[in-house]
């Protein structure tokens, strides 16, 4: 499977993003895409034939076909696209760790800023058995363009650990996020380089992270991380910020498809800060009923409607697992994504939906609460069956929002209060629906493509306005 466009264009653009839409093609012969695409692309075509000459794409090559799609139909400056296309740094460390028992254990974790061009790198820090650079460096390039949409002064980061936490004391978890955060120490700070929680990190390993750095450097510097406990710099809102953008989004997307939200039905696929907390506020505040959630430990099916919050107390109880939840059926984790709801919300893990269940999905609109949850193939069958999918830089751009809140109230030594924080992010989910909206009707194209269009174009311009030191 490659993309290829759809139509040959003529002179040095194209007459509309219709015409310029990249389709999902099966192809007998790689040299003639190779060859089309030369064409086309230009310069730009190499990843594209790496993608072709049969190994399996990575995660990054996949961004990229969203990357140069959106290019492709703003009709990037080709030099401008050369330098976004990679991350300007990537620094593995390989650390050891004292164990409970006197062994010692050596680790690796990334960091990597894809762009630091509208400001300091920005982004969360994942431990995962399973975490590559690939991974890192696919996760910060997407940073870029969500804070750019955003309307954010910052670029994009992301950091990871290969790690099993669920193996770790409560001590080899803080001696693990201590040494992480010093050995990376170097290239981060409150001007540089802020991280921030994903997977599997919270706000207690953000207080590690500060305490360390502050050791570190020497000095008191709170905006260093961000999604840290209020005791210590946090900000109010920041651990449902994801949450209440993806159903301000939600609520948005709604509205534009002329869906009742409040009559909605809603599945969801994770059920951790971004899952929970979208299913709540879809469910207390927006009247949606939840009929599914699922977690890696299993799925639940409720038509009548799943209490979000009573789930939760369940899960904490049960030693975070949803097994036994007795108000819902067990389903299968597939089942859960193909289910007839109105409204489905993977909020897990990259790659959830592709094109081996994406023309089984039968939801209306797909709001991406985690990053990559749908591959470019399955983005694809799920436009040409006429799914609204909000992709991840504007559906869970709330998380990293409310973080810029809370950098601000660090730098001003300031803190707000709730209320005004919530305001103030559906203020911001509102303006970046709109701008990408604004673009899908210019552009006569998907929502993603021109979220992307609007990111890359601010970017862009900033990087013209720099130009290229020195
Ligand atoms: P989390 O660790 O709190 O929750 C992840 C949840 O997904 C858990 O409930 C886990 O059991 C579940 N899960 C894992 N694999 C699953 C599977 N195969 N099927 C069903 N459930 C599965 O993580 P999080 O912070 O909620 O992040 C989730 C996603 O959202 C990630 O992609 C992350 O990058 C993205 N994200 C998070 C934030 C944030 O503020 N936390 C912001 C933006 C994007």
């Amino acid at each position: 499977m490659v993309y290829i466009p759809s139509k040959k264009i003529g002179g040095n653009g194209f007459a509309n993003a219709a015409e310029a839409s990249i389709q999902l093609c099966t192809v007998s012969s790689c040299h003639f895409v190779c060859d089309h695409l030369s064409t086309l692309f230009g310069k730009g075509v190499s990843f594209v034939e790496s993608v072709l000459v049969g190994q399996q794409s990575s995660l990054y090559e996949q961004a990229l076909v969203v990357f140069k799609n959106a290019a492709y139909v703003m009709g990037l400056d080709p030099e401008i696209a050369k330098v976004l296309e990679k991350p300007e740094r990537s620094l593995t460390v390989r650390f050891p760790v004292v164990m409970d028992d006197g062994r010692v254990e050596v680790f690796t974790g990334y960091r990597c800023q894809h762009s630091t061009v509208l400001g300091p790198a920005k982004g969360g820090v994942r431990y995962h058995p399973d975490v590559t650079l690939d991974e890192v460096e696919t996760l910060a390039f997407w940073m870029t363009w969500k804070c750019s949409l955003m309307g954010l002064p910052y670029g994009g980061g992301k950091g990871g650990v290969r790690v099993d936490t669920t193996k770790l004391s409560q001590r080899e978890f803080e001696r693990l996020s201590r040494r992480f955060f010093y050995e990376i120490a170097d290239i981060v700070g409150q001007f540089r380089d802020i991280p921030a929680p994903d997977v599997r990190t919270n706000s207690q390993v953000m207080a590690w992270y500060v305490d360390t750095y502050n050791k570190v450097v020497r000095h008191f510097e709170p905006g260093v991380v961000t999604g840290k406990p209020v005791e210590l710099g946090g900000s109010y809102g920041r651990d449902e910020a994801t949450g209440r953008g993806l159903a301000v989004a939600t609520a948005q997307a709604c509205e534009y498809l002329g869906l009742d939200i409040s009559k909605s039905t809603v599945a969801v696929q994770g059920f951790g800060n971004v899952g929970y907390f979208s299913a709540k506020i879809l469910q207390q505040e927006y009247g949606a009923r939840i009929v599914a959630v699922s977690a890696s430990t299993a799925a639940l099916y409720n038509p009548d409607g799943i209490d979000v919050d009573e789930l939760m107390e369940y899960k904490v109880q049960n030693n975070g697992s949803l097994v036994g939840y007795p108000k819902a059926k067990r389903i299968g984790h597939e089942e859960l994504l193909q289910l007839d709801v109105d409204i489905l919300v993977p909020a897990a893990l990259e790659n959830a939906i592709t094109v081996q269940n994406a023309d089984n999905v039968k939801a209306k609109v797909i709001a991406e609460g985690a990053n990559g949850p749908v591959t470019p193939e399955a983005d694809r069958i799920l436009l040409s069956k006429g799914t609204l999918v909000i992709p991840d830089i504007l559906a869970n751009g709330g998380g990293v929002t409310v973080s810029y809140f809370e950098w601000v109230q660090n730098v001003q030594c300031f803190q707000w209060e709730l209320q005004e924080v919530r305001d103030r992010l559906t203020k911001v989910m509102k303006k970046a629906f709109a701008e990408a909206i604004k673009a899908k009707e210019k552009y006569k194209t998907d929502l993603r493509t021109a979220a992307y269009i609007v990111a890359i174009g601010r970017v862009a311009n900033a990087l013209k306005l720099k130009g290229i030191y020195p």
